[in-house]
């Protein structure tokens, strides 16, 4: 199959109160762990890829493997730019292949968050390219700080709906208290402020950014009140890396990378289907 709709994916999980994960690609392996746990999970999914991954990787190899993966897959498959940083970098993920993309212009100011997100819009619309953007600030180097602070990078309702509806993105990734890379602490998700967007924009799929390390439970209420995507990388670089070390802990002759990264692989796997069967997106495609 071609890259499938980011919309219509987001909205049929929308519609039956499930969430498809966005897991991200470090590497060949990850590609291939993610979109086999798919195929056997039946599940929907969307391969994230964030500017620092696709430098690592080179974008022309990115949207290779991407598309090999689509193509072989017997479900539907996303290629998602996660965090695109500006809007030259957009360009440059569209002309080189992604299916959907995020624009990420949470750090300036609402006025200047509406006006990048929306030239992204009119740029990618047109071509059948949907796009998600995000408002408020997700943590992740900001873990010390104190309830008040925390507060003040929460997503606000009115602004929500501002972005949402001046923008016309088809997905909104609102800051409500998850965070990128490992939790200090149990994460707190402000639900209270996730219904309050969510009654005033009913229709909008909602991404969870950080998913990796919240409490199942947390996870269910989150997709119960509207989040239809969630973002997965931390929990499989985990799984990877502890995999490896564990391997050369045990054998410190090994050498042949497929002693360790095949494994490696399979701990990925494991982990995508755990989260396809947790966020209801198993047997959906
Ligand atoms: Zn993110």
């Amino acid at each position: 199959m071609a890259f499938a709709s980011f919309k219509e994916v987001l909205l049929d999980g929308l519609k039956n109160g499930y969430a498809v994960g966005q897991f991200n690609m470090n590497n060949l392996e990850f590609t291939q762990a993610i979109v086999e746990a798919a195929n056997e999970e039946k599940s929907p999914v969307i391969l994230g890829c964030s500017e620092g991954a696709i430098k690592y990787m080179g974008i022309d190899y990115t949207v290779a493997m991407a598309r090999v993966a689509a193509e072989t897959a017997k479900v539907p498959v996303i290629l998602h730019l996660d965090h695109g940083p500006s809007f030259e970098y957009v360009v440059k993920c569209v002309r080189a292949g992604f299916s959907s993309i995020m624009i990420d212009a949470s750090h300036y100011a609402l006025e200047q968050n509406i006006e990048l997100t929306k030239r992204v819009v009119d740029l990618c619309h047109p071509l059948g390219i949907e796009v998600e953007g995000e408002l408020g600030r997700i943590g992740g180097t900001e873990d010390d700080l104190t309830v008040d602070e925390r507060d003040a990078t929460l997503a606000l309702p009115e602004e929500a709906k501002r972005l949402v509806e001046e923008s016309g993105i088809d997905a909104l990734a609102p800051a409500i208290g998850s965070a990128h890379g490992v939790y200090v602490g149990k994460p707190e998700l402000a639900f209270g402020r996730l219904q309050e967007i969510r009654d005033l924009l009913p229709n909008t799929p909602m991404v969870l950014h950080g998913g990796s390390g919240i409490p199942d439970e947390d996870i269910r209420k989150a997709i119960s009140l509207g989040v239809s995507k969630i973002n997965v990388n931390t929990e499989n670089q985990i799984a990877l890396t502890n995999t490896i070390r564990e391997i050369f802990a045990k054998d410190a002759k090994v050498y042949d990378p497929r002693k360790y990264l095949g494994p490696g692989k399979a701990a990925i796997k494991e982990v995508v289907k755990e989260k396809m069967r947790l966020f209801g997106s198993s047997g959906r495609a």
